[in-house]
């Protein structure tokens, strides 16, 4: 399902080695659903407390600045992109000597139990990923928006609709701008990460998220966890496929019934474990490719 092409698009500099993969192909197994989003939130407890987040300025700079001076004991509050890829379009990077890192992104969330399920699984086995949200679910779970975050995953804004349709400058800022803000409102986050719904990269989405210096962030291959007649092990067995270093990985746990996303993850973490790749998360795949341009 994937197509491995030299960008020629939206990457100027060939030494960034960025490949593309065509959007169309892949689009077709994003972000399933179009119709709202409708979280139960009432009929969810969270398993463990969650540790909410200050959202003053004050105590936001705070953090901030503490984290810089003890990274292991502060969550990571920013998620801004290296100058290289402000207004890129990243598929997957090209790690120093073939490193076997790869990233999980989850789109769609935060969601009611399948979001939990996933972040438990995460925890037990020590994995970062990457959360694109959609504004609709963190307003409807902003509690669970705020434990991804307290276990130190990286955040990414996937619009407030979800919508695929073309949509006018005004709308398109609106669409990223609003979640943007409920993201920091929220968690304190802050993030030049973007990934538009469905992939689609012609609606007027893209467009505004590159001129405002977000990275937008595809994938490289995708577990196809949308499809909804295929069993989880096939899920499995597409990322497992297509698994390279440097790759972005496509699933969700949100937008629709993700429990078979939720059966695949713990094999799917093992097995790319046992081929000896180490997860990080986006922000971490674009810092390691941005080493790589430096020392060129
Ligand atoms: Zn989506």
């Amino acid at each position: 399902m994937s197509f491995w092409a030299p960008d020629v698009t939206d990457n100027h500099h060939q030494q960034h080695k960025i490949i593309t993969v065509f959007a169309i192909a892949l689009s077709v197994t994003a972000c399933s659903l179009t119709a709202g989003i409708t979280p139960q939130l009432k009929t969810h407890q969270l398993p463990t407390k969650v540790n909410s987040v200050p959202v003053s300025q004050e105590n936001l700079t705070s953090q901030i600045n503490s984290q810089s001076q003890a990274p292991n004991k502060v969550k990571n509050l920013n998620f801004t992109v290296p100058p290289t890829f402000q207004g890129k379009t990243v598929y997957h990077v090209q790690p120093q000597n073939n490193e076997k890192v790869i990233a999980l992104s989850i789109d769609d969330g935060p969601w009611p139990k399948t979001t939990i399920q996933m972040l438990d699984i995460l925890k037990q086995n020590d994995v970062k990923a990457t959360f694109f949200w959609v504004g609709q679910a963190i307003q409807a779970n902003p509690e669970i928006a705020k434990r991804v975050v307290a276990e130190g995953h990286a955040i990414g804004n996937h619009t407030w609709h979800h919508w695929y349709r073309r949509m006018d400058l005004a709308t398109a800022k609106s669409e990223i701008e609003r979640t943007n803000e409920l993201i920091y409102k929220t968690t304190g986050v802050k993030t030049s990460l973007f990934r538009p719904p469905g992939g689609v990269l012609n609606n007027g989405l893209a467009a505004y998220a590159k001129s405002q210096n977000y990275a937008v962030i595809m994938w490289s291959q995708t577990s196809a966890d949308t499809d909804p007649r295929a069993k989880s092990q096939v899920f499995v067995k597409n990322v497992l496929r297509d698994a390279k270093p440097g790759s972005i990985v496509l699933m969700h746990d949100g937008g629709g019934d993700r429990t078979r996303t939720v059966q695949a993850l713990p094999e799917i973490i093992t097995r790319l474990k046992q081929q000896g790749y180490r997860f990080v998360t986006v922000p971490e795949l674009l810092q390691i490719q941005q080493s790589i341009v430096n020392s060129q």
